[in-house]
């Protein structure tokens, strides 16, 4: 069973979908959108990257600022804090590249989240962080943001098991 104090990580590339599903949560959870946090205080990051048009955010800043918190942490830096459990978002390459495009991202941008996303980057890091018990990997590409959420759910419940490396996209390598 979830603990109403549990804190919730979803991470994974940019365009995976966390935005999208986390928000299906909010009237259950409390969902936090680091983006938009990030967006709106000039504390909580240090530089504009002006190559991929984002903020480099301050992760010791955010940290304070989240300060006791609990619910959903909706962001691609989500691991990288304190959490209890971490669900990692993933997107076959190919299809996070026509979304990234869509949303306008430059192709650098584009290119580097893709590859990173075939590597596993976000995954290997989640794991390294938070150790195979409390990792649960979530493969969207054919699934629809309700599909996605009802997994979350499963997670914050204590409905699912952990799970890491069962999603392989090397083939776009
Ligand atoms: P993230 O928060 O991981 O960066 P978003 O939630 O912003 O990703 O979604 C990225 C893009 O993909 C958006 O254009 C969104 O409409 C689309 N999208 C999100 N979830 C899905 C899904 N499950 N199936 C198809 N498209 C999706």
């Amino acid at each position: 069973m979830s603990e109403s104090g549990d804190r919730i990580a979803v991470t994974g590339t940019p365009g995976t979908g966390k935005s999208t599903a986390t928000a299906l949560l909010a009237d259950e959870y409390d969902v936090i959108h680091l983006n938009d946090l990030i967006q709106d205080d000039e504390d909580l990051w240090t530089e504009r990257d002006p190559q991929r048009g984002s903020l480099v955010a301050d992760l010791e800043a955010i940290a304070d600022r989240l300060g006791d918190w609990s619910g959903v942490l909706d962001s691609h830096l989500a691991h990288r804090f304190a959490v209890d459990r971490v669900v990692v978002l993933r997107c076959a390459p190919e299809t996070l590249e026509r979304r990234l495009r869509e949303r306008g991202a430059p192709p650098t941008k584009v290119a580097e989240n893709a590859e990173a996303e075939a590597l596993d980057v976000i995954l290997s890091e989640a794991v390294a962080e938070h150790g195979l018990d409390r990792v649960y990997e979530i493969d969207g590409t054919e699934r629809t943001p309700q599909e996605i959420a009802a997994g979350i759910r499963d997670v914050i419940e204590g409905r699912r098991d952990p799970s890491a490396g069962e999603v392989d996209f090397t083939d776009y390598l």
